[in-house]
């Protein structure tokens, strides 16, 4: 990500979600805005590269009812020999004493590099955004709905497999390879770590889905948004006295609370509003450039 991030020196400006393939491994969809050379970024995509070195977890030390226990001040200590277990700052530094030592974790891309090139306003890119919209309000566990008894074995052995995985430096699971977590203490299980990355809806992915570049223009949100919205006031012939600061009221709404409609429904009602906005808008730029406004009614009947 860092090097597609930044191509050639500057910040790209993207919008990308993370969805599980049929064998669920992630997938990224990304809109990156600009030209580049496909070949360039085939040849990033093939560059990039994430190593994670972590102890090995080879075959287990601890395992079922034999787990290291607590001991004050000690930290964890091997239940049969009293023996102390490495702490993970002594375990990394194992690591890098060891030439032999390998990365636990390499992340690459995959072989399938799909670029198309979309301009904006186009079909395509309706498309496009679609796609990318689609799964924004579900877990990634939702996006794939297992489609047989093979995919559902799949699916279980993955998540088995995902309950014993050290997910983090803190993870309890490390306790299972005879190594304490980073920040020790007392009450730690192997099986039993809380983090998103063991359960199954998450699909052993504990990142974000959805991943939005900020810094590309050397601007912030408020910035961007300040800029939109002089931008509008301008072209509906309005200035900021014509706005009323006290047009709306806030108030934590508690859940339950009547008026608080199903998410299906508030989306639905912001996507209607957008469209009346961007019809609104549309008549506004149509006036100023002398356009005849009843050829718009078509189009403010379609929004
Ligand atoms: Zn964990």
């Amino acid at each position: 990500m860092q090097n597609l991030r930044r191509v050639a020196g500057y910040d790209v400006q993207y919008f990308a979600t993370v969805e599980p393939q049929k064998r669920l491994a992630p997938h990224l969809h990304m809109a990156i805005r600009g030209t580049l050379p496909r070949a360039e970024i085939w040849q990033i995509a093939a560059a990039t590269y994430h190593q994670v070195w972590w102890p090995p977890v080879g075959e287990p030390r601890f395992e079922g009812e034999h787990v290291p226990e607590w001991s004050d001040g000690v930290g964890y200590v091997d239940p049969g020999t009293g023996e102390v277990l490495p702490t993970w700052d002594e375990a990394l530094d194992a690591l890098d004493e060891d030439p032999d030592a390998e990365p636990l974790h390499v992340i690459r891309f995959g072989d399938q590099v799909d670029v198309q090139g979309v301009l904006a306003g186009t079909p395509d890119a309706d498309q496009c955004i679609r796609y990318l919209g689609k799964y924004l309000t579900k877990s990634i566990g939702e996006c794939h709905t297992p489609g047989n008894e093979a995919q559902r074995e799949h699916m279980r052995r993955l998540a088995d497999a995902l309950r014993y995985e050290p997910c983090s430096p803190t993870c309890a699971n490390w306790l299972r390879y005879g190594v304490q977590p980073k920040n020790a203490k007392p009450g730690m299980v192997p099986g039993r770590c809380r983090s998103k990355a063991h359960k199954p809806e998450h699909l052993g992915y504990a990142g974000r889905r959805v991943l939005v570049s900020r810094k590309w223009s050397g601007k912030t949100l408020d910035e961007h948004k300040h800029d939109r919205r002089a931008w509008v006031l301008e072209a509906l012939g309005l200035t900021e006295e014509d706005v009323d600061p006290d047009r709306y009221t806030w108030r934590p709404v508690p859940p339950g609370d009547p008026e608080l409609r199903p998410l299906t429904h508030r989306l639905l009602r912001e996507i209607s509003r957008r469209q009346r906005w961007r019809t609104a808008l549309r008549l506004a730029e149509a006036r100023a450039g002398g356009h005849p406004v009843e050829d718009l009614s078509a189009m403010r009947e379609a929004a």
